[in-house]
């Protein structure tokens, strides 16, 4: 009989016991590599001395006070670092619990923005299918992920979906990058223009997109544009950076390597690298002077906003990252990791993309390389590949299905940045024995 219920009960999962560095350690002694991070969460990998001893001493001198009482120095702190990293003037810090929280966070700055500067009207939010923001209703409801959503439909807020930016899918034949970033900009406009530029709030995308299709970043300018339509119209542009943000791609937040700045920007996972949960939601003055200089305050809050155990945890992550020069590390071993996976797996006859920023990785598994036709969701790859990994002592991050949001199998690699040309060298050779014991050639 299970208490547990968030444990699947068909699922036989080992106890984990233990986190050292790269690794995961069950209570029968096995020891897995960590190359997914869990969901791209362990940046730092486990049993970071530094962070243990930055939570040690916050919950010695305090762990927790409300934030309508006091404020804290380390949520001060840390908040003066992520703006200070912060592209443009995203200068203004919103602390929450976690990634769907984060989403909720900026979906009600957003629409609060509007009423404050007399644009009520304001009220569309438009993402894009094959993305995922989160499982709370508001994050539910924009995201594109149909069988994450369809048992809840008649809860939904309604939200418009546009189509996702993914080359290898969905780039024509002899498209160029350029004119490929131009149609999806374009497919933006009309979508605005359908619902009536003066009644759009935002469009909401993943920089990088994680869950749902395996590490597929933008081509290139495909953000610019989109920023572009945004401004034209007053829509106000929010990229959920919750995977993608904090070092992932080898950059503090993703949208740097794209060369915008968007109105608001979600964080959560690597935030707090699996040692305590938080997650952020960052805006720029606008938007904040609307609202503080309007009716005053954001009409939202948690309970446990601006936690100062997880503050102090995720400052000492955001601290090591930078005193270890993590982010070159992830850009080097990003590199390796994509090129030691095309050398060894690159020609497999189910390996169709190998793609990915830093140490965000996805490698697509498909029945056809010429058609990229996806292989028959019945036989489960990704979870066979997933339960493979494991007894070869990898932890991997596989999706698939074919229903809208995520087509075919994908598997998601996002290693701690603490990995070493050695570490990334035994990952490859362990996924590499389980495509092959999954997919023969
Ligand atoms: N946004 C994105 C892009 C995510 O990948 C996730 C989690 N996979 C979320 C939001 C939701 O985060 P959480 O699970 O922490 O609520």
């Amino acid at each position: 009989m299970s208490h547990v219920f968030h444990r699947n009960p068909k699922m036989d999962l080992p106890t984990a016991v233990g986190g050292q560095g790269m690794e995961l350690i069950d209570s029968n002694g096995k020891r897995y590599i960590d190359a997914s991070g869990g969901a791209a969460v362990s940046s730092l990998g486990h049993g970071h001395p530094r962070v243990i001893k930055a939570i040690q001493d916050q919950v010695a001198q305090l762990a927790y006070a409300h934030t309508s009482f006091f404020t804290t120095q380390v949520s001060e702190d840390l908040a003066d670092l992520l703006a200070a990293a912060a592209p443009g003037d995203l200068n203004h810090v919103y602390f929450v619990s976690g990634g769907s929280e984060a989403v909720e966070a900026a979906l009600k700055l957003a629409r609060q923005y509007f009423v404050e500067i007399g644009q009520p009207q304001r009220r569309h939010m438009i993402a894009r299918r094959q993305s995922y923001h989160g499982n709370t209703l508001g994050a539910l409801a924009i995201g594109g992920n149909a069988w994450r959503r369809e048992p809840f439909l008649p809860l939904l807020v309604q939200a418009h979906h546009v189509s996702p930016c993914f080359a290898y899918r969905e780039r024509l034949d002899g498209e160029t990058d350029s004119a490929y970033a131009q149609r999806l900009a374009d497919e933006l406009e009309a979508k605005i223009l359908e619902l009536g530029p003066d009644t759009v709030a935002a469009f909401v995308a993943e920089t990088v997109v994680g869950a749902t299709a395996g590490a597929v970043p933008p081509v290139a300018d495909y953000f610019k544009r989109i920023r572009a339509v945004c401004d034209k119209y007053g829509v106000l542009l929010i990229l959920d950076e919750v995977m993608s943000g904090m070092g992932r791609t080898g950059y503090l937040f993703a949208c740097e390597e794209d060369g915008v700045v968007p109105d608001l920007v979600t964080i959560a996972k690597g935030l707090g690298g699996g040692y305590q949960p938080i997650g952020a939601t960052l805006c720029t003055d606008r938007i904040y002077d609307a609202i503080v200089g309007g009716s005053g305050f954001f009409q939202h809050g948690h309970t446990y906003i601006g936690h100062a155990t997880a503050c102090a945890a995720a400052l000492a992550v955001q601290q090591t990252i930078v005193d270890d020069g993590l982010l070159d590390n992830v850009r080097a071993r990003g590199e390796q990791l994509r090129g030691e996976l095309r050398a060894a797996l690159g020609d497999h006859p189910n390996v169709g993309d190998i793609r990915g920023r830093g140490l965000f990785v996805g490698v697509e598994l498909v029945a056809d390389r010429a058609t990229k036709a996806t292989l028959d969701p019945a036989r489960k790859t990704h979870a066979k590949f997933k339960a493979r990994a494991k007894d070869n002592g990898l932890l991997l991050y596989p999706m698939g299905g074919t229903v809208d949001g995520v087509r075919g199998d994908h598997v998601l690699l996002a290693p701690p940045f603490i990995a070493s040309p050695a570490d990334i060298g035994r990952i490859v050779d362990r996924f590499a024995q389980t495509l092959n014991d999954v997919l023969p050639r």
